[in-house]
Formats: structure tokens, sequence, C-alpha cells
């Protein structure tokens, strides 16, 4: 069984047979497939790891995704806010001052005047307050705020968010069509990433590891994806159930085996894509409590600290368990560079640290107009 994984690892263009047998890893592979999985990482991207400080401005959202604790029709649990273009401009240079690079703004989703100019008018403010001799053109901003039309990404883009997040959840339409309502579909969220792509976003997409019904060859086919869409950032977490969700009753995988099938994912995309930016998602930390370092020892480069204020992080919950909702900022920066170098790297500090992906594919960051 070693020896076939060695020789799948060790091929340039993995089938996806391939993929489905590395997915299938059990825990006695996994030295073979971490230490692939980091020479991979080490060659294509280094072995530095870039912050993306996330702040959840928002849990207002029009949308209904089954699995989601803050969707449209959960009225009765969740206390609504938005935070203040103060609170987030903030939020965003403490940021730049501790060295992050990056900021994530990341909300529910709206397609209202009201609050796409209200983002629009907070990403030129923090464009402009972020430029200082360590960050020449500012923070790098990515948006995290759903499906839009075309214009409103670029107009978007134009006020200097230079990536864009928009997980694709599944890329099963028979799965993708039982965990969002009719009026949610596969094929209007495919339009959104081209449509990303086409403006000149850095795109990051991503799925769940672990839906009820999902295969391991549904999660070949996602890696696939990927590929075909030329993705340069890729975000994906364990699903966990949240109680008040309308998945609820259907239950998860148990935690042991869904942290080792979401570290085997995100070997495998690693292998199979080599020079695109992976996250160690938050999430992987709700179903362990070394599960982001966990994610980073098998190829991950870019994990997230939780910059939402404190008193409002309780309210931006997606699924149940989430880490970290009582720690301050700096209690979280402290404790993830700690458990950073117990792995033996470093924080790529006062970077950017876009995917090597996206910049031989020329989608260079800092040149669209502000
Ligand atoms: S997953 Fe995102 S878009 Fe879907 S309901 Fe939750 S916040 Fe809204």
């Amino acid at each position: 069984m070693i020896e076939e994984l060695g020789q799948i690892v060790a091929e340039q263009q993995l089938s996806r047979q391939d993929l489905v047998r590395i997915l299938s890893c059990g825990a006695d592979q996994a030295p073979l497939l971490k230490e692939a999985a980091n020479q991979v990482m080490r060659r294509h991207v280094g072995d530095l790891v870039y912050y993306r400080g996330i702040i959840e401005f928002s849990n207002i959202c029009t949308m209904d995704c089954c699995y989601c604790g803050i969707r449209r029709s959960n009225v009765l649990d969740v206390p609504r806010y938005r935070l203040s273009r103060e609170q987030i401009t903030e939020t965003a240079i403490w940021c730049a001052d501790q060295g992050y690079g990056s900021v994530v703004l990341q909300s529910g989703e709206r397609q209202d005047e009201e609050f796409i100019a209200f983002t629009e008018s907070v990403i030129r403010t923090i464009k402009q307050r972020t430029v200082s001799d360590r960050l020449p053109a500012g923070l790098g901003i990515t948006l995290g705020i759903g499906q839009q039309s075309p214009q409103t990404y670029e107009r978007l883009y134009r006020a200097g968010a230079h990536r864009y997040l928009l997980r694709i959840e599944t890329t099963d339409e028979e799965l993708f069509g039982r965990i969002h309502p009719p009026a949610q579909t596969l094929s209007s969220r495919i339009a959104c990433l081209q449509s990303l792509r086409e403006i000149g976003y850095q795109v990051g997409t991503g799925v769940m590891i672990g839906i009820p019904g999902q295969t391991l060859e549904m999660l070949a086919d996602d890696i696939a994806f990927f590929a075909e869409q030329d993705i340069d950032m890729i975000g994906m977490g364990p699903y966990i159930v949240h109680p008040d969700s309308a998945m609820a009753e259907l239950g998860m995988m148990e935690r042991g085996p869904l942290l080792q099938l979401s570290l085997n994912m995100i070997a495998a995309v690693r292998l199979a894509l080599k020079d695109v930016n992976i996250a160690a998602t938050t999430a992987l930390q709700a179903i362990a409590p070394d599960g982001r370092e966990q994610g980073l020892s098998y190829g991950a480069n870019v994990t997230m600290p939780n910059l939402t204020p404190v008193e409002v992080r309780k309210g931006y919950q997606l699924y149940a368990g989430k880490p970290c909702l009582e720690e301050s900022s700096q209690d979280c920066s402290t404790c993830l560079l700690r458990r950073i170098q117990s792995l033996g790297r470093d924080v790529g500090f006062d970077q950017w640290g876009d995917s090597p992906h996206a910049a031989a594919a020329g989608r260079i960051p800092g040149q669209q107009e502000s």
C-alpha cells in the first residue's frame, strides 16, 4: 500500500483514480502523504505561511444555504449586526500594523446598492489608510461577499480589491441542489467564478468536505474543477453540522475520519495543483485543537486570523463549534504565531503573499485603477 501511494504521489499528472486513492489514505500513510505534499509546497510556493486577517463585517444575508447557521431563514437565534466603516477601517489598520499584509472582508450576501456602495467605499478607505513604507500599495484585499453581478465585481475590483473568494461547496450538481434552495444554482455560481476571472481578480474557491452523501469521487472531481477553472487560491473546510441549520438532522461524519479526510484533501490539492495558495481554515480547528497546524503540515500555506471584534464574533457562525470566539485579535495573533513556529515555519510578514499561480498567469496585483 505504501509503495503504491509513493508511486502515485510521484506522478506529475494525477488521475481521478489517483486522487481517490490519496483521499482514502489512513493515518498509517499520513507521514508519506505529508512529506510528499510538503515537498511540492516548498518547491512551488515556498514554506512561508501568509496571514489573511479576516473581518466578518456583517452577518446579514439574503441567501438560504441549508447548512448555514446565519442563513436568511434562521430568524430567531441570530442577532444580526453590521460593523461601521470606522470599525472595519480601524481593524484593517491594526492588521497592517501587525504586518499581516492582507485582509479578507467577508459578509453575508446582499446585492442592494446601499451594501455595495458601503463595501466599495470601505475598500477605498482601507487602501488609502494602509499605505506605508512596509506596504507601499496598502493592504492586499480579498473579498468574500458571495454572488454578485459582473458590474458589481468590476466596481469592487476598481476600488482596490484584487482577490475574491467564492466557495463552490461541491461541484456535484445533485448534491449542490440538496444543500441549497432551488433559487441558488451551481451554474450561476460557476458563472460568477468565470466573471471574476475575466475581470482580473485572483480567484479563490473551495468545497465542504464530508457533506452527507458526498463521495471521494465527487471530491476528486472538485479538484479537477479547480484545475479547469484556473483557480489561484483554495479554501476548504470540513462539513460541521450547525444545530439550527436545515441539514441538522442529517448529522455529520465522526471527527477523527473527518479530520483525516480534510487533511488528505489539502494534500491532494497541493499535489494536483502545486502552485496555488491553500488555506488551513478555522473549521479544521473546530474539529481538532491543532487542526490548523495539521492543515499547514499537509501542504497549506495560508491561514486566517479572526479580527472580527469579539463583541459580535459569536454572531458569525456558519457552523457549530467555531473556535476563538472569546480571544482578542492580539491573543489570536500571538497564539497563531506560536503554533506556526512550532512547525518550524515562518510567517511572511508585510507581504501580500499572492500565489505563484496567479503571478505566472499575469494576475499581478496593484495594477487596477484607483
Ligand atoms: S453560506 Fe454564506 S451565502 Fe449561504 S446563507 Fe450562509 S452566509 Fe449566506
